[in-house]
């Protein structure tokens, strides 16, 4: 055997060794203030990973919360499957919450999960056989919102039309943070250096073989949405501005076509005034005009700010999160299942 074909096999014997170490499934599940729902999110992804047959791990992330979600979560144990608890210095939002899962996470797969349980753990099983079977993202599109009001329907859907429509890697509509993924894919997203993370568009960047699976989003098991309107506009804006230069193309356009439209418009004065003679009149429509091409440059600059305002907080390289603590709670019986 040639020099370089055994320093291959050398490395593929070490590649073999961490895999067969490595958990099976990782499931990330980021709360904020969940005390509530979190023993029984725990006890329904425990049963789900269990159907697995495999040593897997759950990657708990605490995102800052005020109740007493951690001490509840760092208690956590079980017998088969390795419980890590991460823990933010403080709510530093659910995407720096999943990219600290991310980061952390071990195993072969990983799926995203939320704690209130609308996200049901007992598709694991099936996502792990699609992924088994070839695709490196499992994305579960949700077939019914329950709990969801029409508006918050309705402006989802106009979103996720909008994203897709902008931006280059496309976004599967109605798939939120739920999915599994690749260990390739999670080692590729946690390359990704921004601070504005709008995860739905950093989840389909990568791209990779998909498989899309339907389910029905549950509602909430226990208290209430984080996600209040002024919010979801702020993370829409987010998800516009980090995905897509569109919105300046549309300014400048803009720009061209209100100029192209006033030089018509004075040639036609120009014409009115010198041909017929008729004196210039219309001063509503010269407020009006003065009012649309007000609106039109406010606009533009705002888009302009908002592109202006991430580069300022990009620049500035802070983390995207600050982790106070760590638990770690190895498999109880993991040493005497491997002495049996
Ligand atoms: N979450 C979080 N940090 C936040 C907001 C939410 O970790 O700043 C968690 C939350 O505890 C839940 C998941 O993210 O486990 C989804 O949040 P929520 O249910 O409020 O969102 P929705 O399902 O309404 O979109
Ligand atoms: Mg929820």
């Amino acid at each position: 055997m040639s020099a370089v074909a055994y320093q291959h096999f050398v490395q593929a014997k070490a590649d073999e060794k961490a895999e067969k170490q490595a958990p099976f499934v990782s499931v990330i599940i980021p709360f904020l203030n969940e005390r509530d729902v979190l023993e029984q999110c725990h006890l329904r992804v425990c049963n789900a990973l269990s159907a697995l047959n495999q040593s897997c791990e759950i990657v708990y992330v605490d995102d800052g919360s005020q109740d007493s979600s951690w001490q509840l979560v760092s208690q956590f144990q079980h017998p088969t499957h390795s419980i890590r608890s991460l823990r933010l210095s403080r709510n530093f939002g659910k995407e720096a919450a999943l990219s600290a899962g991310l980061k952390a996470a071990l195993g072969q797969c990983v799926i995203l999960l939320d704690a209130d349980l609308q996200d049901p753990p007992e598709y694991i099983p099936d996502m792990v056989d699609a992924w088994q079977q070839g695709a490196q993202v499992v994305e579960m599109q949700r077939r019914e919102r329950h709990g969801e009001n029409w508006l918050k329907r309705t402006t989802a859907h106009c979103f996720y039309r909008f994203m897709s429509y902008i931006s280059d890697s496309p976004i599967t509509e109605n798939v939120g943070d739920f999915r599994l993924m690749d260990q390739k894919v999670v080692e590729v997203i946690n390359t990704l250096p921004e601070r504005t993370r709008f995860m739905k568009g950093l989840l389909a960047w990568p791209g990779f073989t998909r498989q899309v699976m339907t389910f029905d989003r549950d509602p909430r098991l226990a208290g209430e949405t984080k996600w209040n309107y002024p919010k979801l506009v702020h993370l829409a804006l987010e998800g516009i501005t980090s995905f897509s230069t569109k919105p300046l193309r549309w300014a400048t356009l803009a720009g061209l076509t209100t100029s192209f439209f006033t030089f018509v418009m004075a040639m036609v004065v120009l014409t009115k005034t010198l041909v017929w003679g008729e004196p210039v009149v219309g001063y509503p429509s010269t407020v009006l005009i003065i009012l649309f091409l007000g609106g039109i440059q406010l606009l533009s600059i705002g888009v302009l700010g908002e592109y202006v305002g991430r580069l300022f907080i990009e620049s500035k390289q802070r983390p995207l999160y600050v982790l106070m603590e760590e638990t770690t709670s190895a498999p109880t019986f993991a040493q005497s299942e491997t002495t049996k």
